[in-house]
């Protein structure tokens, strides 16, 4: 892609209502744009890191055999009214009637639904356990929406459901998932925390939440600085290591402020070790065991013969609010460098152009159209601005790996750049292995 092509609509100035950093960058950089309070359109920048972000989550939902699936975003009042919760969700949900005087809901997440769904489709346990997800945008009438695409009222979730015969077998389930979560983030180059949890209004027993490191973290939490050395790589995907993989976790003092409690952070974790931060949300996971299988009626044949209702869980994460939350945590001393796996090109070209000298333009189409045969996502920078403001606005833009044509290049040795590092001289080969890495 050719900046000069790409709908881009870059501001100057950060834009006074952003508080955060998160905010201020993704409107400067125009990947965002607002519609109404926390309601936005995704333009092209944003949009592609968005997908970047909803294929590794949906490519490790697949590796643990969770299966793609798509309900819709508007819902029937009727099983809510089943399930208890049409009342008890409150003033969060938006409620709408259609023409006939039906009363309907904007989904704000679909425990019902998927219950609804199941209990008509699934007889015996034969055919469990199931897990189920699907990524469809939500609608929270949220008090404060707020911080961009971190509290918004529409916002995209990547929501799964787990369907088992037994509480182990669910607590298997439950485990997979949390193995996934912690892999989706690593993938996204981030450092998530699973912290215990308060379950809400979609109630339970067992739930976390994960949490990424950040100062404008709207999470307190209060934890032992050796829970960021449990490697994931040193469990299996066994019954047996997912256990143990939980009971590292659970042997280590974590908690949110909700369930903060000073004299066992103080008698559990030693003052040299004790890590008190904040973070944001991206993930949380739940098992809730018949909560809704009960009042909507999803029960299956045991082994026995006996009639059960069916042990649930349910597995969000914040899409769209993990754009947000990787510039929050990526975002330092004013410049920005997007994780690999999700950053919106591979590469920038940055060719110095002036009036009478298009020569490196020149040179610059070429790389481009060498590299994109390659399958690299390249970014032509072909504007006329100065380097200097081209650079400045690349700090935002924030590609991790920039090709600069300018003075420093020689012949076919490339200036090549990583953004926080020095340059070197490469050919062009050894730019595309260095890419491609
Ligand atoms: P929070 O405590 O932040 O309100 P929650 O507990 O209500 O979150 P869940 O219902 O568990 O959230 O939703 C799953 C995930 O969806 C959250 O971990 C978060 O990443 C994301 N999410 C929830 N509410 C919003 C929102 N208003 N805007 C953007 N993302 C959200
Ligand atoms: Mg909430």
């Amino acid at each position: 892609m050719y900046i000069t092509k790409l709908f881009i609509p870059i501001t100057k100035d950060f834009p006074s209502e952003a508080k955060i950093k998160s905010h201020q960058l993704m409107l400067r950089t125009g990947m965002i744009k607002q519609s109404s309070a926390g309601i936005y359109s995704w333009l092209p920048l944003g949009f592609k890191v968005m997908k970047k972000i909803e294929q590794i989550v949906r490519e490790e939902q697949d590796n643990i055999g969770a299966q793609e699936m798509l309900m819709p975003t508007i819902q029937s009042a009727d099983i809510w009214k089943e399930s208890g919760r049409y009342n008890d969700y409150g003033e969060e949900m938006l409620r709408i009637k259609d023409r006939q005087g039906r009363e309907m809901l904007y989904g704000p997440t679909n425990e019902e639904l998927i219950t609804e769904i199941f209990r008509t489709s699934i007889k015996s346990y034969k055919l469990l356990p199931q897990l189920l997800y699907h990524i469809q945008w939500k609608f929270r009438d949220e008090v404060r929406p707020r911080f961009g695409v971190m509290r918004c009222r529409e916002f995209y979730m990547k929501d799964a459901y787990s369907f088992d015969v037994d509480e182990s077998s669910a607590r298997n389930s439950y485990n997979k998932m949390f193995y996934s979560y912690l892999k989706t983030f690593e993938r996204m180059d981030l450092e998530a925390i699973p912290m215990p949890a308060d379950t809400g209004p979609i109630g339970g027993d067992l739930s976390h939440e994960f949490i990424i490191i950040a100062d404008t973290g709207e999470s307190k939490i209060y934890t032992d600085k050796n829970i960021l050395n449990i490697k994931l790589k040193d469990y299996t995907f066994s019954p047996e290591s997912l256990i143990k993989m939980r009971e590292s976790f659970s042997s280590i003092y974590a908690a949110t402020d909700e369930k903060f409690n000073n004299e066992d952070f103080q008698l559990k974790v030693k003052k040299e070790n004790q890590m008190i931060t904040k973070g944001i949300e991206v993930g949380h996971i739940f098992y809730f065991g018949d909560k809704y299988s009960k009042p909507l009626n999803g029960l299956i044949d045991s082994k026995d013969g006996k009639k059960v209702a069916v042990k649930m869980g349910s597995y969000g994460i914040g899409v769209s609010r993990l754009v947000g939350a990787i510039i929050e945590a990526k975002f330092k001393n004013n410049i920005m460098k997007w994780p690999k796996s999700v950053s919106p090109f591979d590469v920038v070209i940055i060719p110095s152009i002036t009036k009478n000298n298009k020569e490196n333009l020149e040179k610059a189409e070429k790389i481009y159209n060498f590299l994109k045969k390659q399958n690299v996502d390249v970014l032509l920078d072909d504007s006329d601005e100065n380097m200097s403001n081209k650079f400045k606005k690349h700090d935002f833009i924030g590609i991790p790996f920039q090709i600069i044509l300018g003075s420093k290049t020689q012949g076919e040795n490339l200036e090549f750049k990583e953004i926080n590092s020095n340059s070197e001289l490469l050919t062009i080969d050894a730019i595309k292995s260095k890419i491609k890495e």
